[in-house]
């Protein structure tokens, strides 16, 4: 019997199919790591079922507080580790925003005083 594989051209494959099986020898192993490649893309998918509820981030604060949070939801079970991995990340970036923010607020406040003073002399 010939493998069942279809190939792009959209020809069957002329190899011939292995014992108990519909495929040639490469094109088995091709279905079964698509198979196993799919089976590990199911297992990637987060396990968290209910939605979490909104939080209010303005300020490094509200982070602080929202991963004792999180932390204490993920020893009890209540938070997937990785719902709990993708926060902890977002907030990391969160905090990089925050501290930018913070410092250009500053120096815009140095220029100010910096022309206020040019403006007197
Ligand atoms: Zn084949």
């Amino acid at each position: 019997m010939k493998c069942k594989f279809i190939k792009q051209n959209g020809q069957q494959c002329e190899a011939k199919a292995m014992k108990n099986s519909n495929y040639c020898f490469f094109h088995s192993d091709k279905k079964q790591r698509k198979l196993a490649s799919q089976k590990g893309g199911q297992n990637r998918i987060s396990k968290q079922k209910e939605p979490l509820e909104v939080v209010e981030l303005e300020k490094a604060e509200d982070i602080k507080k929202l991963l004792a949070k999180v932390i204490n939801e993920v020893r009890s079970g209540q938070t997937d580790v990785k719902v709990a991995h993708c926060i902890a990340t977002l907030s990391n970036y969160f905090l990089k925003a925050v501290e930018v923010s913070d410092i250009q607020n500053r120096v815009e406040k140095v220029e100010r005083v910096i022309l206020e003073k040019k403006t007197i002399y």
